[in-house]
């Protein structure tokens, strides 16, 4: 199958809707974030090893955590899981550059080849930092979005403090068996919401899992 024939099906099978994350999935070249021996799998929409026991997320699950964000043009994003740095390019193109996306990465190795990727394709928007990302990262708060790509045993509360009011933050919760929750903070209020069943890699951390 190639990119358009996948984010076709992904319209039609309703996991994105919105101008801005189909527009931003057919941009990003998912090729080369994918190891270079398993390029031509780059549009099998299905998570891909990239080394150090991790993972490049499915295109859907992408596709999908950006509709719930409902991420604007302008907006700070915290990301916790670089990985390969694909999300972190769909979401670059869709906060654009008057946005910024700022992604942790707990594994250097991965970090570095994240950023050299990104930085080849242009994305100046994407700040990738080595460090534990279920602390947050506090220097650059308070963020309009945050997002976590692996999953933890609860929401850490830094997280929810480095959110400005009105905020979004979407984070897979659990151990064997995960959900999806989207957090809105509203002054006080933290309102919480199920979005489905996940399978993530373990969130590895301060406030995740000590593994
Ligand atoms: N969204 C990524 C992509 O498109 O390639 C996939 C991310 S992968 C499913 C999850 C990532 O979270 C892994 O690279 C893992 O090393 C990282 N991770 C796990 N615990 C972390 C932590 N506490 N801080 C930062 N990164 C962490």
């Amino acid at each position: 199958m190639d990119k358009k024939e996948v984010i076709k099906r992904l319209i039609e099978e309703g996991y994105i809707k919105s101008e801005k994350v189909i527009k931003a999935l057919l941009k990003v070249p998912r090729e080369e974030f994918v190891p270079e021996h398993l390029r031509d799998y780059a549009y099998v929409d299905e998570p891909l090893p990239i080394g150090y026991n991790q993972t490049i997320s499915a295109i859907h699950m992408v596709g999908l955590m950006c509709e719930l964000l409902d991420l604007d043009r302008g907006m700070k994003v915290l990301e916790i899981g670089t990985g390969s740095g694909y999300h972190a390019a769909v979401v670059a193109e869709i906060v654009g550059k008057e946005g910024k996306v700022i992604s942790i990465e707990r594994i250097p190795e991965l970090a570095k080849r994240a950023e050299e990727i990104l930085k080849r394709l242009g994305y100046d928007n994407v700040k990738v930092i080595v460090g534990d990302g279920s602390l947050g990262y506090e220097k650059e708060a308070p963020y309009d979005r945050i997002y976590v790509t692996a999953a933890g045993p609860k929401i850490p509360e830094a997280l929810i403090r480095q959110l400005k009011d009105g905020g979004k933050l979407l984070m897979p919760v659990g151990k064997y068996f995960q959900k999806l929750i989207l957090v809105e903070k509203r002054g006080d209020k933290i309102i919480k919401k199920d979005c489905g069943a996940v399978a993530f890699v373990p969130l590895i951390g301060k406030e995740g899992f000590n593994i």
